[in-house]
This record gives structure tokens, sequence and C-alpha cells, in this order.
């Protein structure tokens, strides 16, 4: 009877909230193809107040990971911003075969929007290939859409998906004219603000300038070295070394060299600042949310590698992007009343060639080689038949009509088919794994392995009828310098993930979360819906309460 009565007051003693509360603004940065090392590795090179300070002050998630293949961009942005992986919100690639359209499709590419901003720019732009809500929809749901939701990247696709389908706005960089631009999903003209930014013709001043190192370049022992027979060259030099004089290297009439160098991530920085003031965000009683994408770290990674000098100082420099963001968070917003979250879309393997010339298992899959072979050989049993309708990366699409004209015979020829594509490949080097789709289908989403990762990346709909899985370190690339990512192994799976301000505890977990966590834990610091397909937990080690 005693301990009851404990208890009861024990419960009683504390006093509910008068309000549910919540952040002003949430900013979700992406940083596109980083490695959750990079982290470390460059460490002793960053600033106090940028990616140091979302470390120490905020909340790290060391062993944050994909839980899927294929580990690219439009799938990244779709499942940190839905919670969940392909196989449910359906952006299985950056582009994809649309099996009703007989033909590519990228995974941001809407016929029925036009561009804004840019006369011929690319504006043919929507999320409406995402099937899920996303986050940021829920916010604007939950709070009958009076929170306002940007996007903003260098890639289309990395502004519009994690804006998702009820953004107030997206926008990206356009090569042609060096401006931010959007399309008619959004908006029927440029806003006031952004417009003025583009004014201001910031392309032209950075593309005027030297690329030199930010420190003295013998400072730069994380790296390898500069003159690298692993990097590929910037067009118009004959070595990959520094410094890089864009004014000479630029083409006339394009600004694509800009998206190469951190100047890229400035003009983000700058165009972000720009936003914050010109829709006035985090400073209404409703949340705010603004997600930023920062795509040059891929962009120039994909050329030169983990390894390299250039990557690190784009790094360096980011840091300082990173550390004025949030110094201009803390002057408009206020410390401690915005939420951060820091993460990548995919990590990024060595250089293949690299790892060769180490004695470390790697290589390059002789894609075309390995396509015309298989059609040669499937030939030999099906003369009459085009068994294959496409090969698009690793995804092979079977031709349907082709087995449909005798229908008694057309599943046990299907099964054929499968099984003689499954032995060819599986006999070329550096090929691990083939799946075909029933074998996906009969899987459980929450399946372990490989092949569990590839159920996740699999959308029954939109998928092929078989996929292949590469071994560790090799890809399909005739390059030996460069580098790419889309695997299921660690090097491609393992990413940042940072949590900072309101609501977010100090510290840090080695604990395994998958990157779909990410969603639902923000949906819980806003205490707003659940994004509609999200399969991720939210991560309790890191909540405030
Ligand atoms: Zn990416
Ligand atoms: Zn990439």
């Amino acid at each position: 009877m005693f301990l009851l009565v404990v208890i009861s007051v024990s419960v009683f003693a504390q006093t509910p909230p008068k309000n549910i509360e919540r952040p002003k603004l949430v900013v979700g940065i992406m940083v596109d193809q980083m490695r959750q090392e990079y982290l470390l590795r460059y460490y002793s090179k960053f600033s106090d107040t940028g990616f140091k300070r979302l470390m120490n002050d905020g909340f790290m998630v060391k062993n944050g990971h994909y839980n899927y293949a294929p580990t690219v961009t439009g799938p990244g942005h779709a499942s940190v911003y839905t919670g969940t992986t392909p196989a449910i919100h359906g952006i299985i690639g950056n582009a994809w075969y649309d099996k009703q359209l007989k033909k590519d499709v990228n995974c941001v590419e809407d016929p029925n929007q036009m561009v804004i901003g840019s006369p011929e720019g690319n504006g043919d732009v929507s999320p409406w290939r995402m099937m899920t809500s996303t986050v940021t929809d829920e916010l604007k749901l939950f709070s009958q859409k009076k929170s306002k939701v940007i996007g903003m990247s260098i890639k289309d696709r990395g502004a519009v998906l994690p804006a998702g389908h009820m953004a107030d706005g997206a926008y990206w960089f356009d090569g042609k004219t060096g401006s931010f631009i959007t399309s008619t999903y959004y908006t029927d003209k440029m806003p006031a603000w952004a417009e003025k930014f583009n004014n201001q013709k910031l392309a032209d001043k950075y593309l005027s300038q030297e690329w030199k190192t930010f420190y003295p370049i013998t400072e730069y022992t994380e790296s390898g070295p500069d003159d690298s027979p692993y990097e590929r060259k910037f067009a118009g030099t004959d070595r990959p070394t520094f410094p890089y004089d864009l004014a000479k290297l630029r083409k006339p009439d394009s600004y694509d060299l800009l998206s190469f160098t951190p100047f890229a991530n400035d003009y983000l920085t700058e165009f972000a600042k720009s936003a914050l003031d010109g829709e006035k965000l985090g400073q209404a009683t409703t949340t705010d949310f603004l997600a930023i994408s920062y795509s040059s770290t891929d962009i120039l990674g994909h050329s030169v590698g983990p390894t390299s000098v250039e990557l690190e100082d784009m790094y360096i420099r980011l840091d300082r992007n990173i550390a004025d963001l949030l110094k201009t968070l803390d002057a408009k917003i206020g410390a401690g009343k915005y939420t951060v979250f820091l993460t990548a879309d995919h990590a990024v393997s060595d250089v293949a060639q690299y790892l060769k010339d180490n004695r470390m298992p790697g290589g390059y899959v002789a894609n075309s080689a390995n396509k015309v072979n298989l059609q040669e050989y499937l030939k030999q049993y099906f003369p009459d038949k085009d068994v294959i309708e496409t090969i698009d990366g690793d995804r092979i699409y079977l031709n349907q009509r082709a087995f449909q004209s005798d229908p008694k015979a057309s599943g046990i020829e299907m099964l054929v088919a499968t099984e003689l594509i499954t032995n060819f490949l599986m006999a070329q080097d550096g090929i691990a794994y083939v799946f075909s789709e029933n074998v996906l289908r009969q899987g459980r989403f929450d399946e372990d392995g490989i092949k569990g990762m590839v159920i996740r990346g699999y959308h029954p709909k939109r998928s092929g009828d078989l996929v292949t899985i590469t071994e560790a370190g090799w890809y399909g690339s005739g390059s030996v310098q460069g580098t790419t990512h889309g695997s299921p192994y660690k090097y491609d799976t393992h990413v940042p993930m940072l949590f900072f301000g309101f609501g977010v505890k100090k510290g840090s977990t080695v604990k395994y979360h998958p990157i779909t966590d990410i969603a639902p834990t923000i949906s819980m610091l806003l205490n707003i819906t659940l994004p509609s397909g999200c399969t991720g937990q939210p991560i309790v080690e890191l909540m405030d309460n």
C-alpha cells in the first residue's frame, strides 16, 4: 500500500507540458557521396564551428548505413526523407527503363512540367515518381500547409526529392546560365529574392578565380600525392594538379565547370542564406524546413576519387560553408531553436585500379562485352526470339512479348531463359550474384545479407527481371581513373549521420542504424505524423528528454 502511494506521487509530481515544443526550423543537409570516415580523416583540418560543432555539440551516429542497393543519388535522397527504401518509395535509380513507355526515364523527369527561370534549362522536373510521403510532406499536412518547405541543390533530384510533393519551392543549378532555376510544378515565376540572387551573377565571379589549396599543399598528408595516375584530369590540363585557373579552363557559354569546384558549395550556401531571408524561414509560429544538398562532392569525387588532394580541399572548404550556415542560423533563428541533420545519399568506392595495384580485391566488369556475348549465347537456345528487352546497368528486362506468342510454353521458356542468363553472368569476372524477380518477390523485406539489400532496393513494378551484383571492389567502367558507387558493400553504404540543436542530446553511438531511421527521428522531434511508407525507427539514443 505504502509503495503504491510513493509511485503515484512520483508520477503526478511531473507537471505535464502546456504546449508541445517544436523547433522553429529544421535544416536537412545532404553531402553527395560523403563517406563517414571523412569526418574523422580530415578532422584536424576542420574549423571548430563546422563539422566539429555538429559532431561535438550534437549527436553522431558512427555506424549509419544504407540498407539497400543500388546506393545512388535519387534513391538516397528519397530514402532519407521517406524513411524507407526503393522497394516502397519506388525511386529505384537516378534513371530506369520504364516498362510501359519502353524507354529510360529520369527519377524526377515529369513531361507535364516546364522550366522556370531560364529559357532552355532542364525544368521538366517534379517528385511525382516518388510513391510515398516525405517527412517534409508530413510537416505540410500536419501544419495545414502553414509550414514552409524549401529544397535546393546543384542537382535537380537533390532539391526535388527531399522537398517532397507539397513543397513551397525547389531550386537547382542550370549549367547553361549559371542561375538557380525551378519548374512549373512549384510556381509560374521565380520569387523576387531568387531573381535578385541570380542577378548578382556570382557564378561568373567564382569562375573568374583560381582554385588553390586552402592550406599549403604540403599539409595535405591525409591524401595521396597531388599528381596521381588514378585521377581524371580537368579538360584543358595535362596533369591533375593544383592550382586550377578556372577562367582559362571554363568553356565559353557554359557554367558546368563550376559544379566540379568547391565554389559551387559556396554558391549553394549563399543561396540558402538568401532563402532564409527571402522566405522568412523559422520566423513564424509553425516549424519550417530547409533541405540543402551539396552535389559537388560527388561530381568532383567521381573524377578524382576519395584519396585526392582535390577532394580533401573541397571538404576543408565545405566545413567553412557549414560553419557559415550555422552562424547565420544562430543569428537569424537563435542557437538551440533549430534542428540540423547532416548525412549523405551514398558513399563511394576506392578507385578500382588503385585497389588492384595494391593487391586488394577489385576490378572492372566488362559490361559491354558481356552484353554482346550474352545475346549471342541466348541465340543458341532461342534462335527466333529476342529474349532480352534491355540491359539497364545492373538490371535486365526480359522481352515479355517474345514469350507470349505461345502461351503454353511461355512460363517454362521464361524460367529457362532466366536460368541461362544467370549461369552465363555468374561465369563472368567480378559478378558475385544474379537475383531473379521470383527469388526477390518471395524474399522478406527484412532479410539479412546481400539478398536483403537487393530486396529493399527492388520495386516489383519498376525493377527488371534480373538484378546483378558485383563482387566487392568491382564496378563497371572502362576508365582506370576516377571511381563510382552503387553497390551493397560497406564502402558505399557507410555515411555520416549527425544531428544537432533543438531536441538533440550531445553524444554518439556505434550502434548500427539504417539511413531509414533519420525520417522517423525527425518526425518524433517535430511531434508530427510519420511518412506514409516509413520502415525505419526513431534513434532513441539522441532524444533529449
Ligand atoms: Zn549522389
Ligand atoms: Zn555519384
